[in-house]
């Protein structure tokens, strides 16, 4: 296989651990990634030099995760997740693995991975390790367990996410005796982390083919063991008939939400146990949501949502109102506001009372910043001091 420019700078660190006398490959997403010519996310290396040595070998290094043998290289501006080669002992509580065991052959380190597909490596010249027919996988897009589907879901049912999602990221088709075992160890996710099914389940609502994805996970039926989702499962069933893929978490939660305005923002993201920013992001795009279904697309939309939010909430308008809205129009509308937050509106709190030393301070000042602002935005009022105060001096009545 011939090497992008990202691997041959890869290649350096391979060099140097094999300089030492250990083996080092390029390992599991990359390699299927760059077979597929698709986008590389992260380069990951595993080797059989233990952790110790690797931070030894490089003067930049840091200790992610030692007690799973990972540690991060940097070199050249760039970071490399470098993974000694290791088996994990008995998944007993099916949710991390009890210890790891460090190993000796690439060999081994490849048969404990997920699926045919991530599990290849590739040598610094473009050698192809592939010992389960990954690359056959990779060419008719399938996606199959490396070794018994049943026992591998069993040890690890974070798999079956994982198997959806990555139908979802590459268009791949399920594999008969992998979807098989997945619908008999389904009832098993529900021992996982929720952070973990968070993280793959935001990945797989982020795919390209997130309908061929939906397709496999309505089959699997797992919405019987996630929260929420278990006790309405009709919120999974009124889902748009085409989804477009969202980048965010927060916009599927919006979307959720959307489907079953019973359940709020506020439980999702606490049965599902999101960070906050995830949820202010659902939040706002719901507001967002629900002032477009009452005005459209106006000025308040744009200037309440961030830029990184506009090709969610063009996905989500598109999907529930089949509406067109690009993240260009949107783009558009925000470089024509006149503000970009409250802190550039030209007057503040002190200068309200100053200019009505008779008004005791109170909440009025927040009400009438607040409708300025609104006022501003939306180009009713110019944002120069007299305008504002004149505007006050006949409006505060109404804000009093
Ligand atoms: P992405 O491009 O989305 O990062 P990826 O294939 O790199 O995709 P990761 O979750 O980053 O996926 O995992 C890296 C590799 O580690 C996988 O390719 C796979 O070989 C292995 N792996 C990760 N999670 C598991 C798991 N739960 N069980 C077995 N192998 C796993
Ligand atoms: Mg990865």
């Amino acid at each position: 296989m011939l090497l992008t420019k990202q691997f041959q700078e890869a290649s350096d660190v391979l060099e140097q651990i094999e300089r030492y006398g250990y083996d080092a490959y390029f390992v599991g997403g990359c390699v299927r990634d760059l077979l597929l010519r698709r986008k590389i996310g992260d380069i990951d290396i595993a080797t059989s030099a233990p952790p110790d040595v690797i931070q030894q070998i490089f003067s930049k290094v840091i200790p992610v995760g030692l007690e799973h043998g990972t540690v991060i290289v940097r070199h050249n501006h760039q970071s490399y997740e470098v993974t000694t080669f290791r088996v994990d002992d008995d998944y007993s509580d099916q949710r991390h693995p009890d210890s790891v065991q460090f190993v000796q052959t690439i060999d081994q380190d490849l048969k404990r991975r997920d699926f045919t597909i991530n599990a290849l490596a590739m040598d610094r010249s473009g050698n192809i390790i592939d010992l389960f027919n990954g690359q056959e996988d990779i060419r008719n897009g399938i996606i199959r367990t490396v070794g018994n589907g049943y026992e591998r879901f069993m040890e690890d049912p974070l798999r079956i996410i994982r198997a959806l999602r990555f139908s979802s990221q590459l268009g791949f088709s399920l594999e008969e005796d992998t979807l098989d075992a997945m619908r008999a160890v389904s009832n098993e996710i529900e021992t996982i982390a929720m952070e973990r099914i968070v993280q793959e389940t935001a990945k797989f609502f982020a795919g390209s083919y997130v309908n061929t994805g939906m397709y496999y996970f309505k089959m699997v039926n797992i919405v019987k063991h996630l929260p929420i989702l278990q006790e309405h499962p009709h919120i999974i069933k009124r889902l748009p008939r085409e989804l477009i893929p969202l980048t965010s978490f927060g916009a599927v939660m919006a979307l959720l939400h959307f489907n079953e305005p019973g359940v709020t923002i506020q439980e999702w993201a606490g049965q599902w146990r999101c960070s906050n920013k995830i949820k202010y992001e659902a939040e706002a795009l719901n507001e967002a949501l629900v002032h477009y279904q009452h005005n459209g697309l106006d000025r308040c939309i744009v200037y309440r949502l961030y830029a990184d939010c506009y090709s969610d909430f063009a996905a989500l308008v598109k999907m529930l109102f089949d509406d067109t809205v690009t993240r260009d129009m949107m783009k558009q509308i925000n470089h024509s506001l006149p503000i970009q937050s409250k802190k550039d509106i030209v007057i503040n709190g002190m200068d309200l009372r100053r200019a009505f030393p008779d008004k005791t301070a109170g909440p009025w000042i927040g009400k009438a910043l607040n409708e300025i602002e609104k006022q501003v935005v939306l180009g009713h009022l110019s944002n120069d001091k007299n305008a504002l105060k004149e505007w006050i001096k006949w409006n505060l009545h109404e804000t009093d």
